[in-house]
């Protein structure tokens, strides 16, 4: 799926109201920069953000004299653009294989499905993928990316419920070193509620990672649902001090008017989007593209 389709509904609420925003022969006054403040809060680009693209078009439009709302369309875009640049959006990978990815985030807000879609594109691509079950604590997790492992062709290590996380990380590492796999993918467990259990949880598979595998994990993702909006980042924030992450997955952007949330993310956490989820398919994962989905998100 496009950026343009998975963000139909996005583009429904924000892009419609910013079109006819721009596009009606009005002023650049105050009236029109409210409206413009008003529809990208709506579509959860946070307050704060959304202030702060307004004074930066006021800003442009008189530097650049433009005289109407369309043309300064251009101009919004090439701030909303800005905030996306620097921070790479391609995910490491290793020197000397295997690359070590762990997934982060609570309980529901598409980690699984993600590794699964991911295990799948890469797969696709003629990589030798190994998932790791990581997430021994929810009951089915464990069965959960056992059936992604099949969709995708991709085997999946394991052990009993309740072992240790670190163990079955270890063992999938040195299962892809003994057998060329190219990509280990790390599921963890996602109960925020007992943060320090969480912490050393978390902290003793990435330092068995770095252990057994130069420079691993090669990142550390830290999976958000779009359509919590700007409680995404508060989950962002309180998982940042208890694992550290290179890069933000955003899922479910295909579920929400307000896909806007991207822009938030970017900015507050000052991580790359890496990956965002555009539906529940197999193939509905995609590395994140700025100007795809600026474009999305203003047509
Ligand atoms: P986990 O608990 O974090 O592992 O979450 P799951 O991977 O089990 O996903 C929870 C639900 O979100 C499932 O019903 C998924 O199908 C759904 N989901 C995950 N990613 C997406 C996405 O990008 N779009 C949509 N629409 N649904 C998604």
């Amino acid at each position: 799926r496009s950026f343009h389709d998975g963000l139909a509904k996005t583009r429904q609420a924000l892009g419609g109201r910013l079109a006819g925003l721009f596009r009606r022969g009005g002023k650049l006054d105050d009236a029109f920069y409210e409206e413009l403040e008003e529809a990208l809060i709506a579509a959860d680009v946070g307050v704060e953000t959304a202030m702060a693209l307004v004074d930066e078009l006021r800003e442009a439009v008189r530097r650049e004299k433009i005289a109407d709302p369309p043309a300064a369309w251009p101009l919004l875009e090439a701030l909303l653009l800005k905030r996306f640049a620097g921070g790479a959006v391609d995910l490491a990978t290793a020197e000397a294989p295997p690359t070590v990815y762990v997934f982060v985030g609570v309980n529901g807000v598409g980690k699984t499905t993600t590794i699964g879609k991911l295990a799948h594109r890469l797969a696709q691509a003629g990589h030798r993928v190994l998932l790791a079950a990581g997430d021994t604590f929810r009951a089915g997790a464990i069965e959960q990316l056992q059936i992604w492992g099949e969709r995708s062709g991709v085997p999946v290590v394991a052990k009993a419920p309740g072992s240790d996380p670190a163990a079955v990380v270890y063992e999938a590492i040195q299962k892809a070193k003994a057998e060329g796999f190219e990509f280990v993918l790390c599921d963890t467990a996602g109960r925020l509620q007992n943060k320090v259990n969480l912490m050393n949880e978390l902290n003793k598979i990435v330092r068995v990672a770095g252990r057994e595998v130069p420079g691993a994990p090669h990142e550390v993702l830290l999976v958000l649902d779009a359509t919590t909006g700007q409680n995404a980042l508060l989950q962002a924030k309180a998982f940042r001090e208890v694992a550290g992450a290179s890069g933000i997955v955003l899922t479910k952007l295909d579920g929400t008017a307000k896909g806007g949330v991207a822009v938030a993310v970017r900015e507050q956490l000052g991580l790359p989007v890496k990956l965002v989820g555009l539906g529940e398919g197999i193939d509905d994962l995609q590395p994140f593209e700025a100007e795809a989905y600026v474009r999305a998100l203003l047509s």
